[in-house]
Parts: C-alpha cells; sequence; structure tokens
C-alpha cells in the first residue's frame, strides 16, 4: 500500500509540507522502545457534500489523554488539532480519509522524561480495513497486556506488538483475525477491535478494565440505548461467544464487521439476521449524516427486515414491541461529536 506520493502533505510540528521532505531522527526513544502515542480518525464525505471528521473531539482527546498517560509532552489543544486537520485534508483533496496523528520523542536512549515532544498529521484513503466479508476468528495464544504492566487505556505504540504477534498469528493458522482474553481468561477485544456478541436479542460486550474502550463501542453503546436494545458490558469467557447467535467486532478503521465463526463454531444466526447488520447500516447512516434517514427495522427471533426511507420526521419512537417481534423506527439526527 502506498501512503503518500510527491503531492502528499503531511502536518508536522505545526508546519505543513511535502511528505518527501519529511524527516525523523534515528535516535528517537519512540522509534526504539515503541514509546509514542497515536490515534486512528476517519473522516467523510456527508450526504451534502461537506467533509466531516467522525468523532474529531473525542479522537483528539483521546490522543491528549493517552500523551498524559505516558508522560509525553502535549502541546496543542483539541481544536487546534482538528482544525489543522480540516485544512490538511483539503490540501491533500482528501473527503473520505483516514487520519494518523503521532506524538512521539525527540532523540534520547535513556528511559527519562523529554521536555518536548513531535507531532505528525498524516492523511491518506484507505478501504475498511477487514473489507466487506465476514470474519473467521481464532481465540489467540497470547493475552492482551495486562493493565498493572501498562497504561492500557492509552493508545501506545508500544501495545501494537501484541496486535501484531496475535494478528500474524492467526493468519498464519488461516484466520483472518484474532479474538484475545485478558489474564483471568476473559474476553478482551481483537487486535484493535472492540468485541459484542448478540444472545436472545441481547448485546454483551467486556466490561471496561481491560480493553481499550473504543470510540466505535461508544457509538455502538448509544445507538443501542436510542433504539432500546439491550446492551450489557460485564466480564465473560470466551465459551459465552463461541456458538452465540452474532458477533462483530468495531473500530474507526473498520467501522461494524461481522464475525463468521470463532475457532471454527459459526455464529446462528446470518449475518443479515442480526443486531449488528441494524448497528452496521445505522452507523453508516451516522458517519455520513444522513440526517434524515429514517431506518425502520422489523427483527423477530431470526431475521431482520431492514427498509430505508427519506423523511423529515425527526422524532425517534419505538413502534411496537411484543416479546417475539420488535418494529423500531429510527430516524439519525446526525454526530453528537
Ligand atoms: N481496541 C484496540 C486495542 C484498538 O487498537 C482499537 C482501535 N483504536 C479499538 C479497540 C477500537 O477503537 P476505536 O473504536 O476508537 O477505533
Amino acid at each position: 500500500m502506498n501512503y503518500y506520493s510527491e503531492n502528499t502533505i503531511v502536518y508536522l510540528d505545526g508546519k505543513f509540507i511535502a511528505a518527501t521532505e519529511a524527516k525523523v531522527d534515528l535516535y528517537t526513544q519512540s522509534l526504539h522502545y515503541g514509546y509514542s502515542v497515536f490515534e486512528g480518525i476517519r473522516s467523510y464525505r456527508t450526504v451534502t457534500g461537506e467533509t466531516k471528521i467522525f468523532k474529531a473531539h473525542e479522537h483528539y482527546s483521546r490522543l491528549r489523554i493517552s500523551a498524559d498517560a505516558l508522560n509525553i509532552p502535549f502541546d496543542y489543544t483539541v481544536e487546534q488539532l482538528i482544525d489543522a486537520t480540516y485544512q490538511l485534508l483539503e490540501q491533500n483533496n482528501l473527503q473520505e480519509a483516514y487520519i494518523r496523528p503521532l506524538v512521539y520523542s525527540p532523540a534520547n536512549m535513556g528511559f527519562n522524561k523529554n521536555t518536548e515532544s513531535h507531532l505528525l498529521i498524516a492523511v491518506w484513503e484507505m478501504p475498511l480495513f477487514f473489507g466487506e466479508k465476514l470474519l473467521r476468528v481464532k481465540t489467540s495464544s497470547f493475552e492482551r497486556p495486562n493493565p498493572k504492566a501498562f497504561k492500557i487505556h492509552a493508545k501506545a505504540a508500544g501495545h501494537y506488538v501484541n496486535s501484531i504477534l496475535a494478528s500474524q498469528e492467526a493468519k498464519a493458522d488461516g484466520y483472518d483475525e484474532a479474538l484475545l482474553l485478558d489474564s483471568k481468561g476473559n474476553v478482551a477485544e481483537g487486535t484493535g477491535a472492540n468485541v459484542f456478541y448478540e444472545k436472545d436479542r441481547v448485546l454483551y460486550t467486556p466490561a471496561e478494565g481491560n480493553i481499550l474502550a473504543g470510540i466505535t463501542r461508544a457509538t455502538v453503546i448509544d445507538l443501542c440505548h436510542e433504539f432500546d436494545i439491550p446492551v450489557v458490558e460485564k466480564f465473560f469467557k470466551p465459551e459465552e461467544i463461541r456458538g452465540a447467535d452474532s458477533c462483530f467486532y468495531c473500530r474507526t478503521a473498520a467501522e461494524i464487521v461481522g464475525l463468521e465463526s470463532l475457532d471454527d463454531v459459526p455464529f446462528k444466526l446470518k449475518w443479515e439476521g442480526s443486531l449488528g447488520y441494524v448497528l452496521q447500516k445505522t452507523y453508516s447512516n451516522l458517519i455520513r449524516e444522513h440526517k434524515h434517514a429514517q431506518t425502520t427495522f422489523i427483527l423477530d427471533r431470526d431475521s431482520v427486515e431492514l427498509a430505508e426511507v427519506e423523511t423529515n420526521h425527526d422524532a425517534a419512537k419505538l413502534v411496537g414491541t411484543t416479546t417475539s417481534n420488535v418494529v423500531m423506527t429510527q430516524p439519525l439526527t446526525g454526530t453528537k461529536s
């Protein structure tokens, strides 16, 4: 994959410069010890043709929280960075883009604190991280980093050695992705994604504590509340997921992607009949600010009928509920960021 060309502009330490001109110090602590923090953000072309960075505030706030957690100086405001990113997108002529801010250290072969840091923002076009197909996932032999050994709520580069090892192991064994457990044997997350599973029209996701609780995960939970879809955050073992009704991963780069199987045990529902499918479609409307898209779902035990209609009506309402059938009408009112 080509991340840049001769025409690409990056934002480095407050300046817009050609990617081909940008230099990094080979003696930075970040390169040698994985001591840096980053974000993965997406921008979209909305239905009205504007460029909109999805959850910009949440992502840049998390970047600041990550830098603080690792004692890395962070000398920008969230608003400055959002503004710089919109300018960068424009300079690169991009609307639908993946945005990668990285805060890294100066030259320092020791372990001591630095008085300054560098900030890079790069943007490029990136298809959905996992594509569109359902994933075959394997429980990893690698555990997620122990929260007592790392600041796991921080998006720190060094943590991703764990992700790389787990992902490579799953692929070498013929799977698309890995599912990692925590040190107590509870389900934690994917290599760079949060996980939800569905059982009897209720969604379950690992509680916070051993995961990077993603911005997409929070968005999914918000959508569940809007839709009156029951969602439970709790600790659970992988046996609960294997053979459940359905399951999905979510992350900014991949949005919402369904799983076909875990450890070769298939999920019971067809993806198109799952709550994950409803949320995938709804998320897709939300990120492109389909403000007047009213999405009607008719859920029964093993199928979802889905119809999307244009409307100006914008009051969310539950149309009808029975024990086996839930009929919901959900207009979207845009992002909350
Ligand atoms: N967990 C990990 C370990 C991740 O790297 C990511 C991707 N940032 C996520 C979860 C999902 O986070 P988000 O939805 O904020 O992209």
